[in-house]
């Protein structure tokens, strides 16, 4: 190749590696720019030729430096490129996002290569730092995964109450009964059901029902600990699990809250509601082999609640 065509193939290299769509930079061993592409001073606003030469920490006095340090020397002693990701650190060159479709994030995300660049000798002497805007991709990831998070909470409550629904309630006591037969830990189930919910409908309408049970969701939830786990179980029907409680002390939080809501006056329209809840609570035993049992064992005592005249608890005997 005639000097004159690699001269003129130089240029158009250092054209192209200026007109890229990704910001590069070279760095001597003393962290000096060499390079500083068009998409480099085009974000920062800092042009060619007031940044070369100079240190990398001088121009960008912003700069993690230790940090930065540790990473570029690595590569000049391993001869190895290497990475960081949006996920590690979101960005290393605060940049605007100025993009009005990606508009959510306020800086540019950036994923960063950095290169071995090694002279004719074999030597390295320079590195490549090559910067990927990378927002939209991050944009979109950490919305999907939002979206996620919300379906997954969506699928896991209940709307009316916004206790756990049924099925996510299950799953839990399912949990902490595999958990007792590990740790043995005392765990306790309280059921409880509204008394003469059926009257609260008839006579008030289906609406005021509606209210009563939220009432009665969020009377359970200002009574328990963040620890426990409520759920709706059936219409008017709720369950709590109690973990690290006895029945005793089960028993102490059950008639707290069967007062409370014996208590409550619910307005609704024009009606003044008062109601009462029967419970039913049973400790966790090594007898019980499933969840289903528990389960069984607390309606039985709901059960005699109801059978006993209602607005009381019942405590499974321990055998
Ligand atoms: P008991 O004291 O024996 O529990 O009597 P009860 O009237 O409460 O009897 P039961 O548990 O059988 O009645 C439940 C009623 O709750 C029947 C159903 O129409 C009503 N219900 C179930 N889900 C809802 C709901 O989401 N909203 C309203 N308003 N009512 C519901
Ligand atoms: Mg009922
Ligand atoms: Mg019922």
């Amino acid at each position: 190749m005639s000097s004159h065509n690699e001269l003129r193939e130089f240029h158009w290299l250092i054209g192209m590696l200026h007109s890229i769509n990704v910001g590069l930079i070279i760095l001597d061993k003393n962290f000096n720019i060499q390079m500083w592409n068009n998409f480099m001073a085009n974000r920062s606003g800092i042009k060619p030729e007031q940044a070369m030469g100079k240190s990398i920490f001088t121009v960008f006095s912003e700069l993690p430096r230790d940090w930065l340090e540790r990473k570029i020397n690595s590569v000049f002693l391993l001869g190895a490129r290497a990475f960081t990701t949006w996920e590690q650190r979101p960005y290393l060159f605060k940049f605007k996002n100025y993009r009005p479709i990606t508009g959510v994030s306020d800086f540019m995300y950036q994923n960063i290569t950095f290169l071995p660049l090694s002279s004719p000798d074999g030597t390295i002497d320079h590195t490549g730092v090559i910067i990927y805007d990378v927002t939209d991709m991050a944009v979109n990831k950490e919305e999907l995964e939002e979206a996620n998070r919300q379906l997954s909470r969506l699928s896991r409550t209940d709307k009316l109450t916004e206790l756990n629904n049924r099925g996510y309630w299950e799953e839990c006591l399912v949990q902490e009964h595999a958990r007792f037969l590990r740790a043995r830990q005392p765990c306790t189930l309280i059921m409880f059901d509204i008394d003469h919910f059926k009257k609260v409908n008839d006579t008030y309408g289906h609406q005021a029902g509606d209210e009563v049970i939220r009432q009665t969701a969020r009377t359970l939830q200002l009574t328990i600990r963040k620890t426990d786990i409520a759920g709706r179980y059936g219409g008017e029907e709720f369950g709590v699990v109690l973990i690290n409680t006895k029945a005793d002390n089960a028993l102490i939080l059950g008639e707290r809250l069967r007062k409370r809501i014996e208590g409550l006056t619910i307005k609704y329209a024009d009606f003044i509601i008062k109601y009462t809840i029967s419970l039913g609570i049973a400790e966790l035993t090594p007898q019980m082999s499933t969840h289903k049992q528990w389960l069984e064992a607390s309606d039985q005592c709901l059960y005699q609640s109801k059978q006993n005249g209602r607005n009381q608890s019942t405590v499974k005997p321990s055998q």
